[in-house]
């Protein structure tokens, strides 16, 4: 295999669960992929075992404290790696001449400064960062095409749509429409009564992915498929109306591409990220992923239902934000990660989550907020993460 093919990666999110699944990739497949810089945010330990087996040049921890405690275990075990700390030194490594793809698996608004420094360094950007396009679409595709980057979608349905594109042939005119399938989450069969009481225990316990705290609640509340919808307009250059959800409880179907002739295009698999994530790290080539022969015979029945945006107000508020356009989805964004914490955090009920997302979404005209830089979308960020706490405040206190 010639040097060419190999690939220098950084890995943003290293510890969590997209990133564990990359360096799977990583090392079933070392003739491919060199790892020169891995970030983290304040799990030391992760990291440090990370770094014994993947041998990078530059770690990245989220604070300084975290720095020094993982500079002191490397110094003793003698081991050769620059410790860098703080937001600016994601941006710098997603940057460095000897990177040439990026992994954005950190969770949340916290990936988009890294993400858009790939983008605008034309790097191979692996995104699976979805809020990275919800806060900042406009600004990360424009850096995209100027910069000529390979921006390939990790996200599993965005992925398949990706795959099921017509890339030469076809024209993305062709398309009818974009079907992206949603598990349903958890409390897919569940009444609003029951959503009202469900622990975070309960929503964190997907049927089918394993994934970090976050997304699962996401997923539980559907508003992950929200923020697939905008996601997807943003990728694949449509507006939210072309892109149904249909409710698929075995995750089987990643997603489906309709086009005029009536043809639909879908992508299959076992629900395991290794797969889409080994696509876009060897696309256009394939690699092994370690993920094991698909037995359609033990499958069993595929499913498909519409969503219910009544039980699940979160998709419908995703819709909204799409609509209204500017700054909208990046408030909805960050209203939505502060709700979703401090559900985790036992401080607000499950289905608060939407309620205080939909008292932000309509506390202004975020429409018209300015949108069109990195630091005017952070304020925008800001604001609605303020406004989140102050809904959430008044609402625990009118308990
Ligand atoms: P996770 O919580 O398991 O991992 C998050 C990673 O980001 C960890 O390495 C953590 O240390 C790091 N991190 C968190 N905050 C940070 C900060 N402020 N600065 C630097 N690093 C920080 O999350 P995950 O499930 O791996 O998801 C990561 C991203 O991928 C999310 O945007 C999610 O929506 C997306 N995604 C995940 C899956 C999945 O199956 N897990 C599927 C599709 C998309
Ligand atoms: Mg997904």
């Amino acid at each position: 295999m010639s040097d060419s093919s190999r690939r220098a990666l950084a890995v943003l999110g290293a510890t969590g669960s997209i990133g564990r699944s990359t360096l799977d990739v990583v090392a079933r497949n070392p003739e491919r992929f060199d790892v020169v810089a891995l970030a983290a945010n304040r799990d030391v330990d992760g990291l440090y075992k990370q770094i014994l087996q993947f041998k990078p040049r530059y770690a990245v921890m989220a604070d300084s404290a975290s720095a020094a405690a993982l500079e002191g275990q490397l110094k003793s075990a003698d081991i050769q790696v620059e410790v860098l700390a703080g937001p600016q030194a994601l941006v710098d490594i997603a940057q460095l001449d000897s990177v040439d793809t990026v992994m954005a698996a950190i969770v949340g608004a916290a990936g988009l400064p890294s993400a858009l420094a790939a983008a605008q360094a034309g790097k191979r950007l692996l995104l699976a960062n979805k809020e990275s396009l919800v806060v900042a679409g406009q600004l990360l595709m424009d850096a995209v095409v100027a910069s000529g980057c390979e921006l390939l979608p990790i996200d599993s349905e965005h992925n398949a749509v990706f795959q099921c594109w017509p890339h030469g042939g076809a024209s993305a005119k062709q398309v009818r429409r974009i079907l992206l399938t949603a598990s349903g989450g958890p409390f897919r069969e569940w009444t609003v009564e029951q959503m009202a009481a469900a622990t975070p225990e309960q929503a964190v316990a997907h049927p089918n992915w394993s994934m970090g705290a976050k997304i699962s609640v996401d997923s539980a509340s559907m508003m992950n498929k929200g923020l697939e919808v905008i996601e997807a307009c943003w990728l694949f250059n449509c507006q939210h109306q072309q892109v149904d959800v249909v409710v698929h409880p075995k995750s089987i179907v990643h997603s489906m591409v309709e086009y005029i002739d009536g043809s639909v295009l879908a992508e299959l698999g076992h629900p395991d990220m290794r797969t889409p994530i080994a696509h876009a790290m060897a696309w256009p080539e394939r690699v092994e992923s370690g993920v094991g022969l698909f037995d359609l015979t033990q499958a069993g029945a595929l499913e498909f239902f519409p969503p219910d945006e009544v039980r699940f107000p979160c998709l419908r508020l995703a819709r909204e934000a799409s609509d209204a356009c500017g700054a909208a989805p990046a408030a909805l964004n960050a209203a939505n990660e502060i709700a979703v914490e401090l559900f985790l955090n036992r401080k607000v009920g499950f289905s608060k989550i939407a309620e205080i997302v939909e008292t932000v979404l309509n506390a202004k005209a975020w429409a018209t907020e300015q949108h069109d830089s990195l630091a005017a979308l952070l304020e925008v960020d800001r604001e609605a993460r303020a406004l989140a706490t102050q809904t959430a405040e008044k609402i625990t206190l009118s308990v």
